[in-house]
């Protein structure tokens, strides 16, 4: 359907080698756009790649920490002048730090933040001008189910999450002028490596993730590639500010 159709569009997706971001790649890609996936593991990315290319679509990897600024800028600008344009951007790195809020240092408080966080305001930054001289473009921001709730293990993360969402509504403000759409992805609990991690540490999680989740099933990468074409089309050129749950019922369950 043409409405969803990416082909030709250029798409990058921080932490796109591995987990939900590797699933919202695979949708773009499917959908006809070459996707830049941006990580620091060259193995995963290069796997991701590989997966992408078998299934018929167009992707490269490219090596960036996003908690460092230069790094952000030379992946925006770079792929933006390899491929012509940029059209989306997908900021999903991220990394959690499960500690109670006295337990955390300040330098943990940083890495998450600055993973999570500081790094969206970065790539939204350096993407801004290329989208513009588009004359439109598509930001997605990856919050989280601790966007809306919090949990005591998670402080710098739910800050760092809630923050993703009010930093997304204030772009979707400033730059509709520009056609550019932000919106925000709010996955529930999905087996990636990060919640793998988070099974080891925090007891009970999975029981708990089955009981309160109406679709009584973790999610999977998968399921996020139907939300990422829709953000990322011009299926969703009147919607912008939103924060999506992709969470099987997860924050509706009473
Ligand atoms: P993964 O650990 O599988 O993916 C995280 C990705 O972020 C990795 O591909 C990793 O790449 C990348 N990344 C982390 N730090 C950096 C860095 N400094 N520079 C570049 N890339 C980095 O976890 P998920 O897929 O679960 O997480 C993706 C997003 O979804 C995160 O923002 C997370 O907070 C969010 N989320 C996940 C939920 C879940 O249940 N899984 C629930 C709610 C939100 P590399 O390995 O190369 O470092």
């Amino acid at each position: 359907m043409r409405l969803f159709d990416l082909t030709g569009r250029v798409a990058i997706v921080t932490g796109g080698n591995g987990g939900i971001g590797l699933g919202m790649a695979e949708g773009l890609a499917a959908a006809g756009a070459t996707v830049v996936l941006a990580g620091r593991n060259a193995a995963k990315g290069a796997a991701a790649v590989t997966q992408i290319v078998r299934a018929g679509g167009k992707a490269e990897f490219a090596n960036v920490d996003v908690m460092d600024e230069k790094s952000c800028r030379a992946l925006i600008d770079g792929a933006a002048r390899t491929h012509g344009r940029l059209d989306v951007l997908v900021n999903n790195a991220g990394v959690n730090i499960r500690k109670a809020p006295d337990q955390l240092s300040a330098a943990e408080w940083r890495t998450v933040i600055d993973t999570n966080l500081t790094s969206a305001f970065v790539c939204s930054h350096a993407a801004y001008p290329h989208m513009k001289k588009n004359g439109s473009g598509k930001i997605i921001n990856i919050g989280s189910m601790m966007s809306i709730f919090a949990a005591g293990f998670a402080p710098a993360y739910a800050a760092s999450k809630g923050g993703i969402v009010q930093f997304g509504r204030a772009c979707a403000t400033a730059w509709a002028k520009d056609n550019i759409q932000v919106n925000a992805v709010l996955p529930g609990w999905i087996d990636t490596d990060l919640t793998k991690n988070a099974r080891r540490e925090v007891a009970g999680l999975h029981e708990r993730v089955l009981g309160r989740t109406p679709a009584a099933r973790w999610g999977q990468p998968s399921d996020f590639a139907g939300i990422a074409v829709f953000l990322a089309s011009a299926a969703s050129d009147f919607v912008t500010g939103t924060a999506i749950p992709v969470d099987g019922g997860f924050s509706v369950q009473g």
